[in-house]
C-alpha cells in the first residue's frame, strides 16, 4: 500500500495524484491515509505533503510517528517523499530556524520560506535528472543549500537545489501534486 501522511496540509492532492500515476502504471496497489504508527506498517511507500512543517513536526512527534517513520526509514523497508514542507522534514538540518523537529533522514541543509514574500507562490518549468523538463509549482517553498555524503542533486537553480534523492528518499521543494504530470510520483513508486 500507499501510503500519504495525513497530519496537515495537502493531503487529498496528494492522494489523487497518487491513485493517477498507479493507474498510468497498471499497479493494483491502493492509497491509505498513515495518521497513526499502525497505519505506516501496512505501508511500503510514504509521501509527506506540504503544509506548515513546524505544525507537521509537533504532531508527528506527539502521536508517536516520528519513531516509527525513523525506525522504518533504518530498516530500509520503506520509501519516502517529502515535497515542500514535507522535504523540510527530510533534512538533517534548517538553517536558522529550530522550530522544526525534522526526520533527519537526508544529508541536506534546507532554508524556510527561501523565495520571499513578492513570490510567495509561482510556477517554473525545471529540468529535473531523469525526467525532464517538468512544471513546478512554487508555493511559500523551502530551498535546498547544500547536499552532502550520499545525497545527490536531480534538480538545481542559481539559487540552490530543488529536488534531491539520497537511498530511498527523495525531497522536492515544490508541489508535483498540484499538475497533471505524474512522472515523479512514477519515479518514486518505482523506489
Ligand atoms: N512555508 C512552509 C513551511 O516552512 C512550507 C510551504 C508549503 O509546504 N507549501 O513549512
Amino acid at each position: 500500500m500507499i501510503g500519504v501522511l495525513a497530519i496537515q496540509g495537502d493531503v487529498s492532492e496528494h492522494v489523487d495524484a497518487a491513485k493517477r500515476a498507479l493507474e498510468k502504471m497498471n499497479e493494483n496497489k491502493e492509497v491509505v491515509l498513515v495518521r497513526r504508527p499502525a497505519d505506516l506498517e501496512k505501508v511500503t511507500h510514504l509521501v509527506i505533503p506540504g503544509g506548515e512543517s513546524t505544525t507537521i513536526s509537533r504532531i508527528l512527534e506527539r502521536v508517536g510517528l516520528r519513531d516509527s517513520i525513523i525506525r522504518r526509514a533504518r530498516e530500509g523497508s520503506i520509501a519516502i517523499m517529502g515535497t515542500c514542507a514535507g522535504s523540510i522534514l527530510m533534512a538533517k538540518k534548517v538553517v536558522d530556524d529550530s522550530r522544526v523537529k525534522t526526520l533527519e533522514l537526508m544529508d541536506m541543509e534546507i532554508q524556510r520560506n527561501a523565495f520571499g514574500r513578492q513570490r510567495e507562490s509561482f510556477e517554473m518549468p525545471v529540468y529535473i535528472e531523469g525526467i525532464g523538463d517538468f512544471p513546478a509549482v512554487f508555493i511559500r517553498a523551502p530551498i535546498i543549500k547544500s547536499c552532502h555524503g550520499d545525497c545527490r542533486v536531480l534538480s538545481r537553480i542559481r539559487d540552490g537545489i530543488l529536488m534531491a534523492k539520497q537511498e530511498r528518499f527523495l525531497a522536492l521543494v515544490f508541489h508535483p501534486e498540484l499538475t497533471n504530470d505524474t512522472r515523479i510520483y512514477e519515479m518514486f513508486l518505482k523506489m
